[in-house]
Formats: C-alpha cells, structure tokens, sequence
C-alpha cells in the first residue's frame, strides 16, 4: 500500500505501472563514475539500485491528485498492447493498470485532467488504450493537458523516427481527434492550484508542474532526473536527455527551486517512494525519501 502524502488540502499518491531493473549505470549515464554509487550506497542499495544485476532500478508511475474538485494524473505511464519494438520494456505489455487505478479508488470517468509532463513513451502511454482495433481515450472525460512546444515537436518528423516512433500517433493524436487536449505554453496555471513550467533539456517541451496548496508546495519533477544521484551531480545528463547544456540548467532549476520553497519533489522515476526533499548546503544538494 503506498502512503498518502498531503499538499495542503491535496492528496498525491502513487499508482504503479511497473518497477524493476533497468539501465546499467554506464549507458544510462554518459559521465558514469562509480565512485558516487560508492559515496551514497547507503541511499541507493537495495531500493534504488540491484546491486546482483548492476542495474539501477525505476519505476513507471502516475501520481494521483485528489483536490476538492477535481481528480488529477499527473504522467500516464507506458500504456497496454502499445508497439515499442525499440523499447522492449514497454512493447506490446498487458499489465493490471486500471485495476490498480481502480484500488487506489479511481474509475476513468472520474478523472477530470492528465498533465503529461513530456510526450515520451512511458509518460503518455495510458492516454489511450486499445477498444476494438483502435486508439481511444482511455479517461473519456478528462482534458488531457500537455505543452504545445512538445506537441510542435512530436507531431513533426521527430514521432515517426527513432524510438519515439509512433509514440504521437496512438497516444497523442487519439485525443486531440477527440477534442479533449488543451496545449499550453509558458507558464500556465491548470485547474485552481497547478502551474506547468518550462524546463526544456530532456525534450524539447518537457515542463516541471508546481503545486501549491495552503502555503504547502510540491513540483513533479518529470524526467529533469531519472535517479538520485543527479541530485548530488545535477550535471549527469542521461542518455536520453536531447539538449545538454538546457537539460543541466533545468536541473539545476529544479534543485535550486525545490531547496529554496522546501517543495516535495515527486519524481517520474526514482524507486523507493519516489518522492523526497532537496536540502541545499552551499553549491551542493542533498536527497531524503519522503
Ligand atoms: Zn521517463
């Protein structure tokens, strides 16, 4: 059973799609030094990294916000019967999502927004699910809200190449046919209490989304990081992150921002709870699981 946490009058808790090893340490980041796995065992081993398979472990999931109007998703993970021949862990998967969304006591109808921080595929996945050989909105009444520099970038050339291809087409364009995304640019405020902002870098539109509620803060972090230890070295790119020099400033943002109003920062990928705080003592960052 996952915890609740609270955000003001704000109940976030998370939904697994799925969690296990992952990406060697070396591939999924370029400027690997062993030496930090070694200084922060303690945070990392066992929950975050599988010291018998060298691999760092991940979580696929969607946060669940429940405010007094509304019911939110924030990322919907990878998604059922999606084709991934590229990403072989999200190819062709058939896991219990909906039923786990179920248990946390949500029924599709009764979400009212998904706020997809980019359009990747374990972050839009579940915007739609296969009905009768086609592509159809998986929450038939929610807005599903994304930004509209990330929908000018995955609606041309770039969503039918490399292994983003076709990402666009079965979860993205299903619900703009449908009429129920709102694209948005710069600094947007959604529904009474979210805010997205801009952190450019992992891809070209990938937004942070700040959440304020009765003097309490938090900001989903997306894919600014994938593991704990960029908190201690926020210039670790991972291998996926398409603008360095932007990707290290978002990063930084992040960190600065989050240590500064003493936000929860809730992860797309961190294992343990997935969430924590950032302390800032100087030039220099620290994590603690919340
Ligand atoms: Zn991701």
């Amino acid at each position: 059973m996952t915890e609740i946490h609270a955000i003001g009058n704000i109940a976030i808790r998370r939904v697994t799609e799925m969690r296990g090893p992952g990406f060697a340490p070396d591939f999924l980041f370029p400027d690997w030094d062993p030496s930090v796995l070694q200084q922060h065992r303690k945070l990392m081993v066992p929950d975050c990294f599988d010291e018998a398979q060298g691999r760092f472990v991940a979580s696929i999931h969607t946060w669940v916000l429940k405010t007094r109007h509304h019911t939110i998703l924030i990322d919907s993970c990878a998604g059922n019967d999606k084709e991934r021949p590229a990403l072989p862990r999200f190819h062709q998967l058939n896991l219990p999502f909906l039923d786990r969304l179920a248990e946390a006591g949500v029924s599709p109808e009764a979400v009212d927004y998904v706020c997809c921080t980019h359009l990747h595929a374990d972050h839009c996945g579940w915007n739609t699910r296969l009905l009768n050989g086609r592509w159809v909105p998986t929450f038939p009444n929610a807005k599903y809200v994304f930004s509209k520099a990330e929908y000018d970038h995955w609606s041309g050339p770039a969503g039918k190449e490399g292994f983003t291809a076709g990402v666009f087409e079965d979860s993205v364009l299903p619900v703009i046919q449908s009429g129920q995304a709102e694209l948005v640019g710069g600094e947007a405020a959604i529904g009474d209490s979210l805010r997205f902002h801009p952190t450019p870098g992992h891809s070209p539109g990938h937004v942070a989304i700040e959440l304020s509620d009765g003097g309490d803060k938090a900001i989903f972090s997306g894919d600014i990081m994938h593991q704990p230890l960029q908190v201690y070295r926020p210039d670790w790119n991972s291998a996926f992150c398409e603008h360095k020099e932007h990707a290290r400033a978002s990063r930084r943002w992040l960190l600065e921002r989050a240590a500064e109003d003493r936000s929860t920062v809730f992860t797309a990928h961190f294992a343990n709870t997935s969430a924590g705080h950032v302390i800032r003592s100087g030039d220099r960052f620290d994590w603690r699981f919340v």
